[in-house]
C-alpha cells in the first residue's frame, strides 16, 4: 500500500496548500480524483464544540485549502460531519462555528452541510452489521474525501481515517453502536463495516497531523506539533502511517489487526512517498496501547465481574472537579452514570462499574475534561501478551 507523507510545520495557508497539492500529485494529481460538475462530500472531524487550538478537530485552514482544491476542479464541495450527540441544524451549526469551519468553508467556495437526513446502506461484506444508517450528505454525493485529525484515542488507540468514518452515522445512533459492540474487537469490526459501506465512494483520505493530540484523546489529550500531513486513496494505509508516526506498531492497533484478520489489508507493509517515515516519527509521543477484549482472554466469564477491576480499563470521574452538568449521564450508552448531590447542594456524576462498557464516550464528551482513564496492571500484561501473539 502506498501513502504520501509531507512535512508541514504550520497552519499557514500557503504551506498547507503546497503540502496538500504534493499529496495529491503523488497519486497523479487532484484532477484525476475530482471531476468537474460532480458533488464531493468533504467529511471532516468535528467531534464536538472545540476551538481548533484544542487540536481535536480538523483544523479550519486544512479544511479551507482542501475545499479550495476541490472547488477549483469545478466540483461542488459540501463540508460536514455528524458530531457526537445531536445531528440537527441547531447543534451542528454551533459546532461549525466553534470549530471555525463556517468561515473556512465560505472562504473556499464550498458549502456547509445543511442536510440532516440519513439512509440505510446495505453492506455486502459487513461483519457486524449488514445495514448501516449513513448521513445523506455522504450517500448522495458522487465521491467522499475524508479528512481527519491525528489523535490518540482511549478506546481504539488512535483516531485515523477509518475511525473518522464513524462520524458518517447520525448523532445518537453512534452512542447506540457503542452499546451494541462493547468489545473492542467487535467495535473495530463495526468501524470497518462503516468503511465498507462507503468504500465505492471514498476516494481519498487526509490526516491533519500539523498539530495532533497525544495522551488521553480524542478530546482530553494535549496538542503536540507533529508537523505532517498524510494522504492516500486507501484509508488503512493512512492509519498504518499514523500509527507508526505515533510510535505504535500496526499490530498494536485493534482496528488494523481486525482489518488484517478480515483480509481487507494483506499486510502492514507501506511504501511511503514524500518524506522518509523514520525522519517524521514523533519522539516520545504519548501513545495509547489498547488490549483486545481485556479480561475475556485469560479468565472464565463467571469470574470476570470480580477480576474486571484488575484487568479492565475504566473511566474515572474526578468527583471533586465534576460540575454535575449531566452531559455524560445523558449520553452514556449503557446508562451507567447517575448524578448525586453533594452536601453543599451541588452535583457530581458517579459511574456504576457493573454497567460500564468502557466505551469512553463520557471521557470524550465531558466539557470540563474531568474524566480520566484508569489502566490496571492486568490490562497492561494482557496487552503485551496480545502484542506477542499478533506478531506471530
Ligand atoms: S460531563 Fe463531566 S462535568 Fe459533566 S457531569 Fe459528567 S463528568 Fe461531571
Ligand atoms: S460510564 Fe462512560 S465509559 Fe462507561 S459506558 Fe458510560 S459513557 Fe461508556
Amino acid at each position: 500500500m502506498e501513502v504520501s507523507l509531507h512535512k508541514c510545520t504550520s497552519y499557514d495557508n500557503n504551506q498547507v496548500r503546497t503540502a496538500l497539492s504534493q499529496i495529491f500529485d503523488d497519486f497523479g494529481g487532484i484532477d484525476k480524483i475530482v471531476k468537474p460538475n460532480t458533488t464531493v462530500f468533504l467529511k471532516i472531524n468535528l467531534v464536538e464544540k472545540y476551538n481548533p487550538k484544542k487540536a481535536c478537530t480538523t483544523n479550519p485552514v486544512v479544511v479551507e485549502e482542501l475545499a479550495k482544491l476541490i472547488t477549483q476542479q469545478g466540483a461542488k464541495c459540501i463540508v460536514g460531519d455528524s458530531p457526537a450527540v445531536f445531528f440537527n441544524r441547531q447543534h451542528v451549526s454551533a459546532v461549525y462555528n466553534v470549530c471555525q469551519i463556517t468561515d473556512a468553508t465560505k472562504n473556499s467556495g464550498a458549502e456547509l452541510n445543511d442536510n440532516f437526513n440519513s439512509n440505510l446502506v446495505y453492506v455486502e461484506d459487513g461483519k457486524m452489521a449488514k445495514n448501516i444508517e449513513i448521513i445523506d450528505a455522504a450517500t448522495s454525493a458522487d465521491i467522499i474525501i475524508n479528512c481527519t485529525k491525528f489523535k490518540s484515542h482511549s478506546l481504539t488507540g488512535h483516531t485515523g481515517a477509518v475511525k473518522n468514518l464513524f462520524g458518517l452515522i447520525p448523532g445518537l445512533i453512534k452512542t447506540q453502536m457503542h452499546a451494541n459492540y462493547p468489545k473492542i474487537h467487535d467495535f473495530c469490526d463495526f468501524l470497518i463495516d462503516v468503511e465498507r459501506a462507503v468504500k465505492n465512494k471514498l476516494v481519498f483520505n487526509i490526516i491533519d497531523g500539523i498539530v495532533g493530540m497525544e495522551g488521553p484523546g480524542p478530546t482530553s489529550g494535549t496538542p503536540i506539533a507533529c508537523n505532517c500531513l498524510i494522504g492516500a486513496p486507501n484509508a488503512y494505509a493512512c492509519d498504518i502511517c499514523e500509527a507508526l508516526l505515533m510510535g505504535l506498531e500496526p499490530n498494536e492497533s485493534p482496528l488494523l489487526v481486525c482489518a488484517k484478520e478480515r483480509g481487507i489489508i494483506e499486510s502492514y507493509d507501506l511504501k511511503v512517498i514524500g518524506e522518509p517515515l523514520e525522519s517524521m516519527i514523533i519522539p516520545n509521543f504519548k501513545n495509547i496501547k489498547v488490549a483486545m477484549d481485556s479480561s475475556a482472554h485469560v479468565i472464565p466469564k463467571w469470574l470476570q465481574p470480580v477480576f474486571n477491576r484488575f484487568f479492565k480499563k475504566v473511566p474515572i470521574i474526578q468527583a471533586k472537579q465534576c460540575k454535575g452538568c449531566e452531559k455524560c449521564k445523558n449520553h452514556c450508552p449503557n446508562k451507567a452514570i447517575s448524578i448525586k448531590n453533594r452536601k453543599n447542594g451541588t452535583k457530581f456524576a458517579k459511574i456504576d462499574y457493573k454497567q460500564c462498557i468502557s466505551c469512553f464516550c463520557c471521557q470524550e464528551l465531558c466539557p470540563f475534561h474531568v474524566v480520566k482513564v484508569r489502566t490496571p496492571i492486568g490490562y497492561k500484561i494482557i496487552q503485551r501478551k496480545q502484542l506477542k501473539r499478533n506478531k506471530k
